[in-house]
């Protein structure tokens, strides 16, 4: 496994593999998901569009589509897995993926986060989360604001169950 990645590893994943992509962001990755109207002309993309995708952005192909991973020149894994645990996992073997960006990249829009002063954020986010967080992030792209809370714990808690570093 990489300790030093100098480029992280970019994906894009299929229409079948939401739940995968979305993982794959919480654990910091630049991962396009095929049915996200942001990820192309607003509208859904199709397998041509994918293909050229992840061709010209050097994004790792995730499919159940054995036909589209054969095309020409594109780097990619067949997902067979229907358990997303499972498509993690090996994803996070195949890529050498690693916890160190854990969220910090939006979940919705797969920006990256850019820290933000706790006084920004008075009024936007509810106050009993204001009193009890210190640190927040937000999404350059949609505004979304994050914390470190109950969610965050519950999906590292998950994450620890992935054997990654
Ligand atoms: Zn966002």
């Amino acid at each position: 496994m990489p300790e030093n990645e100098e480029v992280p590893p970019k994906f894009i994943a299929d229409h079948m593999l939401g739940r995968l992509a979305r993982w794959l962001r919480i654990l910091g990755y630049d991962t396009l998901f095929a049915a996200d109207s942001a990820a192309g002309a607003g509208q859904a993309l199709d397998d041509a569009v994918i293909a050229r995708l992840a061709q010209a952005e050097d994004r790792w192909l995730l499919t159940r589509d054995r036909q589209l991973l054969r095309r020409r020149g594109l780097r990619g894994l067949l997902i067979e897995a229907e358990n997303v645990e499972a498509q993690l996992a090996q994803v996070v073997r195949a890529c050498g993926l690693t916890s160190q960006r854990l969220f910090t990249r939006c979940l919705v829009c797969n920006a990256l986060l850019e820290e933000i002063a706790k006084s920004a954020v008075a009024g936007l986010v509810p106050p009993y989360v204001y009193r009890t967080q210190a640190q927040f992030r937000r999404c350059p792209a949609c505004g979304r604001i994050y914390w470190r809370g109950t969610h965050w714990r519950a999906m590292s808690e998950k994450l620890k169950s992935f054997t990654i570093s």
